[in-house]
């Protein structure tokens, strides 16, 4: 429909104005009855001056393998739910404790300037913007009022500030772009053609206004496909193409053609580099670009190849780099690159780029979180011996677990990690498919509600994956409905099975594959889908090192965390701070109160029946520390030689003279490795039930020593 067309569309001939245009939010549902009186009129601006269609054409075609389904299909249930509950009583319903910009107005009006001058001014609208995404997705996935009210007042703002050059307060290309990605989750999750005009009118308006050339500014395409996949308006696809053809060919494109297809690594931050390179995806799946396809797999292979840690993300520190014992990546990554390897995964159908998400959210986000979601690390490290305000590998505090850190991205953007893992879990086959059809592409605890060939249908996903391997989906339809069903088979398992109602199914599947079942689904039917986990190694840092692998969880060495709370930082903490101390939750620091230095025999890495898989309950919150719900026993060999490189305890501190942070350890070199002792039992954890941790654990020479 047409704004136009609405009834309830306050125009130039209202005769009261501002009852008219509140009325006119009121039933969209989009604000509160609260009176803006003063932001009235810029609501009228951003919204009702510029009546834009909903459909304009034929829905575009479209080129991948899957589709996304609206925000809110999917649900959350079990752990990953309570884990959403979790961020709502945490930093995503508490962003005020994030200080700034969090505790501001946010897109509710001009941002003032931070207290201590420091980055650029767009920073704090791309900050408030990856909130206000992440506020928004969760908020159509929990029922918490307080996760509401701000996604509320989110929407709000933006709806009566918007003008021509930007959402809300922003009037910056590139925040627009961040923001934008939360204006299309209403928009996909809107109940009423209204409200789908509305916020329609209002992508259109901010994306087609000003051109956005490529690099940062322009990820506008994104939101601009988004809204061209659903109206077919062409000029968000001619602006997106522009877009892409800059980013081939402009010389300073760190993505050009030949940049992507030659020998050399990127050299690029790894938020601008995750950022942009989906948009090679991107354009796949609405042009059929054969070379966009290619080229896709071409640039996020290079990444992986040589950059991807432990823990599923690539060295952004703050730029890529290749993986090494000390590397890091910031938690902005997280949610980056598992949002657009998602959009290779819907390009390619490579079901490796689901591998690497799943390990991404199982283990580097809640690694790189306080588990009850109140504080993060700016950094992190898959070998992390200490976690503290002075120990970063880089800069002072970034390595600490705290809510405000001295810069302020990855307070925003680690909101929208979790919410988009789970509104991705299911997705659509695309129209293309011999039939209409659902794909489990990642897996969690959770339900989606969708229509397939004209009937609602529900398929209930009971679990505790990734720490056991069975998952049950239960059908519930009115009425029996053939369907393909597209289960995805990770690449680590090698015998997965199916049994549709309790009888076995006969197909072979295959690691690294979706397999599609196609049937007349029937209510209640019951699919029990097994992955089984074997353990697997991997060689790291030049077969220097070993990880330990079960299913799609990483293993580290359980070391003992003293948890020391922080509720005021000394004024030499502060002073790296930029003026974001602690307010409200408080800042923690870990140490290790237990024997970190341990090696890991070839032999035991060469036979891993030596290491003993233990599962114990599932637990309320499996990412406690000590709580998980499945651990492993090996043998493994101290390394009395190993320096660690710092020696104040309990709370080490920075080089006086430097003030520079200090390096926890380094891999070992092969003196360290000398007298090793005889092994002794001990225990790997999840990566993310820890806050410090020991992953790439060094092979021990297989002579050098006697003791063995
Ligand atoms: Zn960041």
């Amino acid at each position: 429909m047409n704004l136009e067309d609405s009834e309830t569309l306050p125009t130039e001939d209202s005769i009261s104005h501002d009852r008219g245009r509140r009325e006119f939010l009121r039933l969209l549902g989009l604000v509160s009855l609260a009176p803006f009186a003063e932001r009235l009129a810029l609501a009228q601006a951003a919204v009702a001056s510029h009546p834009a269609a909903t459909v304009v054409a034929p829905a575009p075609k479209y080129f991948g393998h899957f589709s996304e389904l609206p925000v809110g299909a999917v649900k959350p249930l079990g752990w990953s739910k309570a884990w959403l509950e979790r961020q709502g009583t945490g930093l995503t319903g508490h962003p005020e404790n994030m200080a700034y910009p969090f505790d501001t107005c946010m897109l509710g009006g001009t941002i003032p300037a931070p207290s201590v001058k420091h980055g650029d001014n767009w920073w704090r609208y791309e900050q408030s913007g990856y909130f206000f995404d992440g506020v928004t997705r969760l908020s159509h996935l929990i029922d918490d009022p307080n996760v509401h009210r701000l996604h509320q007042q989110g929407i709000d703002d933006i709806m009566t500030n918007s003008t021509d050059r930007g959402y809300g307060s922003s009037v910056f290309l590139w925040p627009n772009a961040v923001i934008g990605r939360g204006v299309a989750a209403d928009y996909s999750a809107a109940a009423t053609p209204a409200q789908k005009a509305a916020l329609a009118a209002l992508i259109e308006r901010v994306v087609l206004t000003k051109p956005w050339p490529y690099g940062r500014d322009g990820v506008n395409a994104e939101t601009g496909l988004y809204l061209y996949a659903h109206t077919g308006d062409p000029r968000f696809l001619d602006l997106a193409t522009q877009a892409y053809n800059n980013y081939l060919t402009e010389k300073d494109s760190f993505c050009t053609k030949a940049k992507i297809t030659g020998p050399d690594a990127f050299k690029e931050h790894g938020v601008t580099a995750a950022e942009t390179l989906k948009m090679l995806a991107l354009m796949y799946l609405y042009s059929g670009d054969p070379d966009a396809l290619a080229l896709t797999t071409t640039a996020f292979d290079k990444i992986i190849a040589k950059g991807l840690m432990p823990d599923g993300v690539p060295v952004s520190s703050e730029f890529l780099g290749t993986a090494e014992f000390n590397s890091l990546h910031e938690t902005c990554d997280i949610s980056d690159w598992t949002w657009s390897m998602g959009y290779c995964m819907m390009a390619t159908g490579d079901a490796k780029w689901a591998d690497i998400i799943e390990r991404a959210i199982f283990n580097a986000l809640p690694g790189a979180v306080t588990k009850d979601f109140k504080q993060f690390q700016y950094f992190s490290c898959a070998n992390q011996i200490l976690a503290t305000s002075t120990s970063s590998h880089n800069t002072m505090t970034r390595m600490s677990y705290r809510a405000a850190h001295d810069t302020e991205c990855c307070g925003g953007n680690v909101n929208r990690a979790m919410p988009n893992y789970v509104i991705r879990q299911w997705m659509k086959l695309p129209a293309s498919s011999p039939r209409p059809g659902l794909a489990a592409v990642f897996y969690g605890p959770s339900e989606v509600t969708t229509e397939i060939a004209g009937q609602r249908v529900a398929i209930t996903q009971t679990t505790d994956y990734p720490f056991r391997d069975t998952i049950h989906f239960k059908v519930q339809t009115a009425r029996p409905v053939l369907f393909d069903l597209s289960l995805r088979i990770p690449g680590w398992c090698k015998s997965a099975s199916l049994k549709i109602n309790g009888k076995p199914a006969t197909e072979k599947f295959e690691p690294g594959t979706f397999a599609t079942i196609s049937r007349r689904f029937k209510h209640n039917d019951v699919l029990e889908l097994t992955l089984p986990m074997e353990l697997r190694s991997e060689d790291w840092f030049d077969g220097q090192s070993a990880v330990v692998l079960r299913g799609p969880l990483v293993y580290t060495l359980d070391i003992t965390e003293k948890r020391v709370e922080v509720t005021k930082d000394t004024p030499r903490v502060e002073k790296n701070l930029n003026g974001n101390f602690i307010q409200g939750f408080p800042a923690v620091e870990f140490t290790p109160a237990s024997e970190w230095r341990y090696g890991i025999d070839p032999a035991v890495k060469a036979d891993l029946t030596q290491i003993k898989v233990v599962e114990t309950a599932m637990t309320a919150n499996p990412f406690i520390p000590g709580q998980a719900p499945v651990h492993l026993e090996l043998p493994l060999r101290r390394l009395p030689k190993w320096k660690p490189e710092w020696t104040a305890e309990p709370s080490p501190d920075a080089d006086p003279e430097t003030g520079r942070a200090v390096t926890p350890a380094s891999l070992p070199k092969k003196k360290e490795m000398k007298d090793a002792e005889a092994a002794t039992p001990q225990r790997l954890v999840p990566y993310g039930s820890t806050h410090i941790r020991l992953t790439t654990l060094p092979i021990v020479p297989v002579n050098n020593t006697d003791n063995a």
